[in-house]
């Protein structure tokens, strides 16, 4: 026992909650009419899902909720309480897992309000209608409504067209999960395939960027290939530079030593021969020196001069007066008396000490002698004697005196003449080193001149040495930028070591090649700047980002197609199942039917056929109904054009012993029946946990209600069922029985009557 109970509260003519308990394998459900007894099927159908509400006889959800009794308005006297809203609760037994959900007991439950928004609740938890209708698809009792069958539609399986049949069948199979699950796989590869054109589309929007950065990557490492050969002859330039730069510093100091050297001491020469030469300036000065000592040389002679002279005089007065002497003394012996008087003698002395000639005194004093010898006596010549000696005493002292000055004035003058002697030897040795030193201030100038010649070509060299030193220091820092540290972190080479110091011409040919080296590095250099490569690394970074995104993105896109390749595979797997699994239940039950059909008409002949809608192109604005056979057969006439459409499903009967064919030439009670048979035989093969029948015996003579009892009694093996019913033959079968009244207040309520009872409530 499937069906537990169903709580009925505030919907349609159900004003106050009523339950009904399904204990029974049938149960059947009476009461006279407008009682509300349809209502109940109908509280199943609203609980179960149901979305049309014309299906449910109102325009409105709030058609759904008790709005009060008949004959009274809203708020009337005897409609009592007015709800707001209406619920209906089916409570299943799930011991069996009937449905797909892990409890014993399930209770679904919706209601709907006044603003017609409807809830629904699985065991007391808010779901989705989504939610319902799966749960229940899994268990044959689908939306389709197969199961449930209202009043007045006993053949609505035969009205229904092709398609209709077969989502009724479908469900009744219990095929719907597929559906769903096939509707649901639909779904998702319809987002797949958005997801992809978008990822398409995003990758599209990426490519010319893409392109363009790994334009400028190439750019990038075509510099960076550049920057490598650059680094290469940097290092080789760079290594060569210094070395030369170091071996040409070292042979110019080495040049320039020996005349720098020579240089300085020939300053020192010049400096030396200039002293000299400034020296012989002071010439004039030695010149007048040596006049002056000439000047005193010849005062000294000439005063050694006068003293000789002196001297002379003095020695002849000496000699004139001892000769005076002697003959006084002879005249004294023969004529001592002669006198001479003083004042002779001092004039006489005076006399000769005016003359300067020898010769003349001596002429002088004979005279005197002569004179005074005529008339001298004796007696004076004693006096005389004295006088001339004490004459020449003095005489003699004054000669002494003399020859003291002669010697002093001689030496005065050897002094004198030594002195000018030596001065003038000296000023003839100056003049020599004079002339000397003039030719080598010549000389040197000359050599220095030379010297500086050879200096001024070294220098220009140093000059040019430092220019090559500073342009160097410029290509460091420019391959330090350009290629980075490595560039110059070269191996030192000795110049010297590859090229002989000696042999110029391999220096100059080293020079060329370096030459050769630095247009090379120009070159890349300009080539380099002229790629316009901008910052590698930040290309490089948004390259790699916007190929990662680029790879990110064709990932998702193969996984997309992974899962849509799944997905159609899944939909062909559902599809393919379906097919299977419904032509094998059409087959299945063709069999019931032929059965319950020959049972019900004692004979003939029925059957399901699978066909293909008919898409007819010449009338498309003519809706399509092609469950009639012989419409089909002339629309197959009329129309030129025909495409294959949805697959449906087509019934043939065959009455015995009648010629009729087609559903057109039945009567309503072979309708019924027609269609009885086959909700049996649809039933049978997989029967739904319950099924409701709202009057579907009306149509039936009292044989035929027979029959009819005699299947639904077969039929509540597989099934449980609740049977809305006027037939007596009907009501007896049921187990339980309920009947619906409605009082004056417009409220149907239930009770649950014995078998006589319900006859009587059903008249
Ligand atoms: P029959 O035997 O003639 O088929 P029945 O017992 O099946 O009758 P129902 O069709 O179930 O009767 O009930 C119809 C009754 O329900 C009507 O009297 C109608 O007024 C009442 N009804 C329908 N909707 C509402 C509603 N929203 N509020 C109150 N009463 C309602």
């Amino acid at each position: 026992m499937h069906l537990k109970s169903l709580e009925i509260t505030g919907f349609k003519s159900f004003a106050k909650k009523a339950a009904l308990s399904f204990n029974t394998p049938i149960t059947g459900v009476v009461g006279p009419n407008g009682s509300g007894k349809s209502n109940v099927a109908e509280a199943f159908r609203f609980v179960l899902g149901e979305q049309s509400i014309k299906s449910l006889r109102g325009k409105r959800g709030e058609d759904l909720i008790f709005n009060g009794g008949a004959g009274t308005g809203p708020g009337g006297s005897g409609g009592g309480s007015r709800p707001n809203l209406a619920g209906v609760k089916a409570v299943f037994d799930n011991s069996k897992r009937m449905l797909n959900i892990d409890f014993d007991e399930v209770v679904i439950e919706r209601v709907v309000h006044r603003d017609s928004s409807n809830e629904y609740f699985i065991n007391g938890s808010l779901v989705r209608l989504k939610d319902i209708a799966e749960l229940l698809s899994g268990a044959h009792i689908g939306a389709s409504g197969h199961h449930i069958i209202s009043q007045g539609e006993a053949d609505r399986i035969l009205n229904a067209n092709i398609r209709e049949r077969r989502e009724m069948i479908e469900d009744a199979l219990g095929l719907k999960i597929y559906q769903y699950k096939k509707a649901e796989s639909e779904r998702k590869l319809a987002k797949t395939e958005e997801n992809m054109k978008s990822v398409e589309s995003l990758r599209r929007e990426i490519a010319p960027h893409l392109k363009f950065l790994k334009k400028q990557v190439e750019k990038v490492e075509k510099v960076e290939e550049m920057r490598g050969s650059l680094k290469t002859l940097y290092r080789d330039y760079l290594s060569r530079e210094e070395a030369y730069i170091k071996y040409e510093k070292a042979r110019l100091a080495g040049e320039k030593a020996a005349p720098a050297t020579e240089l300085a001491k020939l300053d020192a020469d010049l400096t030396h021969a200039k002293t000299i030469l400034s020296q012989s300036k002071n010439a004039d000065a030695a010149s007048r020196e040596v006049i002056a000592l000439e000047q005193a040389l010849q005062t000294a002679r000439g005063e050694k001069d006068g003293v000789v002279r002196e001297l002379g005089k003095i020695e002849g007065e000496i000699s004139a007066v001892s000769r005076a002497i002697t003959k006084e003394r002879e005249k004294q012996s023969r004529d001592d008396s002669k006198t001479i008087y003083l004042r002779d003698v001092e004039a006489i002395v005076k006399r000769v000490f005016e003359i300067d000639s020898l010769d003349d005194i001596r002429k002088l004093l004979k005279e005197f002698v002569a004179t005074h010898r005529a008339g001298g006596g004796s007696a004076d010549s004693a006096s005389a004697i004295a006088d001339f000696e004490k004459d020449s005493r003095d005489l003699s002292a004054k000669k002494a005196a003399l020859e003291a000055d002669l010697k002093k004035a001689s030496e005065k003058e050897a002094s004198t003449n030594e002195e000018y002697t030596a001065l003038r030897q000296k000023i003839e040795l100056e003049k020599d080193t004079n002339r000397e030193a003039e030719k080598n201030v010549f000389k040197i100038i000359a050599r220095q001149n030379e010297l500086r010649g050879v200096l001024a070509g070294i220098k220009n060299g140093e000059d040019r040495l430092v220019l090559a030193e500073e342009s160097f220091k410029r290509d460091i820092e420019d391959a330090r930028i350009l290629v980075g540290r490595e560039a110059i972190d070269y191996e030192k080479i000795e110049f010297g070591a590859t090229v002989s110091v000696a042999d110029s011409a391999a220096v100059s040919t080293a020079r060329h090649e370096q030459e050769d080296r630095r247009r090379q590095i120009e070159k890349i250099k300009i080539r380099i700047e002229d790629s316009g490569a901008g910052n590698g690394a930040d290309v490089m970074k948004e390259y790699k980002e916007a190929e990662e995104r680029d790879v990110f993105l064709a990932r998702e896109l193969a996984d997309l197609e992974k899962s849509k390749e799944s997905l159609v595979q899944l939909i062909n797997d559902l599809v393919n199942r379906l097919d299977v699994e419904f032509k094998n239940g059409i087959s299945k039950i063709n069999a019931q039917f032929q059965n319950f059909f020959s049972l019900m008409f004692g004979g003939g002949n029925a059957s399901l056929e699978v066909v293909r809608e008919k898409k007819r192109k010449r009338r498309p604005d003519t809706d399509l109904d092609l469950s009639d056979e012989a419409m089909n057969e002339e629309a197959s006439e009329n129309m030129e054009e025909e495409e294959e459409g949805e697959e449906g499903i087509d019934i043939h009967v065959n009455l015995p012993r009648k010629k009729v064919k087609g559903l057109m030439m039945l009567s309503g009670g072979e309708r019924a029946l027609t269609s009885i048979a086959l909700l049996f035989a649809i039933s049978q093969v997989n029967p739904p946990p319950f099924i409701i029948l709202d009057e579907t015996d009306a149509a039936l003579d009292e044989a035929n209600s027979r029959k009819y009892g005699d299947m639904i009694t077969s039929l509540s093996q597989y099934s449980q069922l609740i049977l809305i019913t006027h037939n007596r033959e009907t009501m007896s079968r049921a187990g339980v029985l309920y009947g619906v009244t409605m009082g004056s207040d417009g409220a149907s309520k239930l009770l649950s009557i014995a078998f006589d009872e319900a006859v009587a409530v059903a008249k």
